[in-house]
């Protein structure tokens, strides 16, 4: 059987030795997940489904799409044992707390089994993704009432989440929302409107449909403050246990370039009759709840990228093995025979150009993953800071895997050569499909705005602060090892022309000029990114050195591996912050 590609010893590296995940189990609200051998096997059972149930369905997902077709939206039959698999291994119920149901892992555990999903087959794993976050978002802001109702047949996989944000006038600039939300004698809602590219929102894998859906109540103020978040299912669940239509209408499902197994679908409440809809947190703090859901998709989409590069690489890596083409560039005899690929130069820069990029995005996306999790278990400062670097760290883990995630799989289909522009191999449908990783949950140009604009001077640039110390404990650390030395000294020059630019930058907007400010916005986030990717690249880096004097769990060879990949980064991918 040919098993999803991602290397475990990656995942247990940053787990165990440079995130340190025990941080989490230590504490009493993770306490009952246990040691090292329980977490290995939790992932274990995440690799079973992946490599039985995801994998091998890749491909044909792909060929056989999400169509529109006779006023439904048909999927591949697979969905629904993807769908039996997960709900039975318990991962929709993963992060909810014992007292709504759920098994209360850290989502640093649950999401890193999603990335070996993501790996898999990243369409399948969007329909799961997306139901985890609604569970996530009822159990903390909804009524008892709405969890008891909703929630359970959403963890057992019986029924879909959604994320409804985006009308066609409403896409980056939600404060432009127009649905709106009539409030009726009974306490609820009738909801009118349209919303546009709702992933999962409908499909033939489960029986109903809950959109969490922002809208506007009537007479609410413009504007953003006037947004509020509501509960609409497709179908009302009555008290003698039927499921009675509730006029939310599918109209078409959007026809991609990628993600072709991954329904994105057109939605439209109250216009064949009443839609009704319940309030979800406050009336006008719909936004604020629905960023929690919203900062978690996130981090996801980031960890996606880095999944889907993870896979091209390993699919490329394997047929730079054994493609036979040309010889040494040093061998003049054509009767000699040819050499695999991957004795070429150019073909293992561009197999290290990918690792350095996959494991360097893992490690960030782990380094967030843990921030959720520290958030919510610690107080006071400790949980300040967790707050604010996470805050500081979103835009650039959602942007830098995807962005460069991009350029990894181009590099993947490259080693292919003319095969990978063919659809024989699935070079071109990983290049496809990490294409949206761009575009959705905010593109990279209202990211860019987002840590320029907002995150940078949040509570007068406390996040940065933060950032800059934890920055300095990795530079201090490696100051240990010879070898990581000139490192070191490369990481902390980069911080201050990353500092130099930030207060050039500010000079505009302290004029007032906040266009001249923002305008480079993109630049400045590709800058940040180099950096924060330079301090989790010495990160671990200081960890594989430890690791090879001390104690090491993983073969020599690996640790070896890692610290290359750390030199590729300071060497060929640091320099271009000098632009
Ligand atoms: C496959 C897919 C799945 C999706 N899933 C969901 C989902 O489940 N739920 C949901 O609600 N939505 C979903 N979306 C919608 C997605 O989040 C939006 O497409 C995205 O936010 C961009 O909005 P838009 O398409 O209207 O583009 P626009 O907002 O029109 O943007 C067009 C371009 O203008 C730029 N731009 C826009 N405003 C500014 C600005 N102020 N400053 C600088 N540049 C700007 C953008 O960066 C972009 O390059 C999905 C989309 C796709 C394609």
């Amino acid at each position: 059987m040919k098993r999803t590609y991602i290397d475990m010893n990656d995942i247990r590296f940053l787990l165990f030795e440079v995130h340190g995940i025990e941080e989490l189990t230590r504490h009493p609200r993770f306490a009952h997940v246990g040691g090292r051998e329980e977490i290995e096997l939790l992932l274990q059972t995440a690799r079973d489904i992946a490599d039985r149930e995801m994998f091998p369905f890749y491909k044909e997902m792909d060929s056989q799409p999400v169509v529109y077709r006779d006023g439904g939206v048909r999927t591949h039959p697979q969905l629904r044992n993807i769908f039996r698999a997960v709900a039975d291994a318990g991962w929709f119920a993963a992060t909810t707390d014992f007292e709504d149901g759920g098994i209360q892992l850290p989502y640093t555990l649950f999401s890193t089994a999603h990335m070996i999903f993501e790996a898999a087959n990243n369409s399948a794993q969007g329909y799961l993704g997306v139901s985890t976050g609604a569970i996530d978002l009822i159990t903390t802001f909804g009524s008892e009432e709405l969890k008891k109702t909703f929630v359970p047949p959403m963890m057992e996989g019986r029924w879909q989440g959604t994320m409804a944000l985006t009308e066609p006038q409403a896409g980056s600039s939600l404060s432009d929302i127009r649905s709106t939300a009539r409030p009726t004698p009974d306490g609820a809602f009738h909801i009118s409107g349209q919303k546009i590219f709702i992933s999962a929102g409908e499909h033939e894998a489960c029986d109903n449909f809950i959109h969490l859906t922002l809208a506007r109540i009537e007479g609410a103020p413009a504007g953003t403050k006037g947004i509020s978040l509501f509960l609409i299912p497709k179908f009302l669940p009555s008290a003698e246990g039927d499921l009675v239509y509730n006029h939310v209408e599918c109209v078409a499902d959007f026809q991609k370039m990628g993600q072709r197994g991954y329904a994105t679908t057109h939605l439209v409440f109250g216009e064949t009759g009443p839609t009704v809809g319940y309030l979800v947190g406050e009336a006008h703090r719909g936004l604020a709840c629905m960023f929690q859901m919203m900062n978690a998709a996130r981090i996801a989409v980031g960890q996606t990228a880095a999944a889907i590069a993870s896979a091209a690489y390993h699919y490329s890596l394997n047929y730079a093995r054994e493609r036979p083409q040309g010889r040494h560039i040093l061998e003049k005899d054509p009767l000699k025979p040819q050499i695999p690929i991957i004795r070429h130069a150019d073909i293992r820069r561009m197999l290290l150009a990918q690792k350095c990029f996959i494991e360097g995005s893992f490690s960030l996306v782990t380094e967030c993953l843990k921030l959720v999790d520290l958030e919510k278990i610690s107080e006071g400062e400790d949980q300040r800071r967790a707050r604010l670097l996470l805050e500081l760290l979103t835009p650039i883990v959602k942007t830098y895997p995807s962005e460069e995630g991009i350029r990894s799989v181009s590099q993947a289909l490259q080693i292919f050569g003319g095969y990978g522009y063919t659809m024989d191999f699935d070079a071109q449908q990983y290049y496809r499909d990490i294409r949206i990783m761009a575009i959705y949950e905010g593109t990279t140009g209202i990211q860019s705005l987002d840590l320029l604009g907002r995150k940078v001077g949040m509570e007068s640039g406390k996040a940065l602060e933060y950032l800059a110390r934890e920055i300095s404990k990795v530079v201090e650390a490696a100051a240990q090892y010879e070898d990581l030395l000139p490192y070191a000294h490369r990481l902390q020059s980069a911080v201050s022309i990353w500092q130099s630019v930030l207060s050039h930058l500010q000079g505009f907007a302290g004029r007032g000029q906040l266009d001249r400010y923002l305008a480079d916005a993109n630049l400045f986030l590709e800058l940040s990114s180099l950096v924060v990717m330079g301090w989790q690249w010495l990160k671990m880096g200081v960890t594989a050195s430890g690791q090879w004097t001390g104690g090491r769990s993983l073969p020599t060879a690996f640790y070896q591996g890692k610290l290359q990949s750390m030199r590729y980064f300071f060497k060929y991918e640091l320099p271009r912050i000098h632009s």
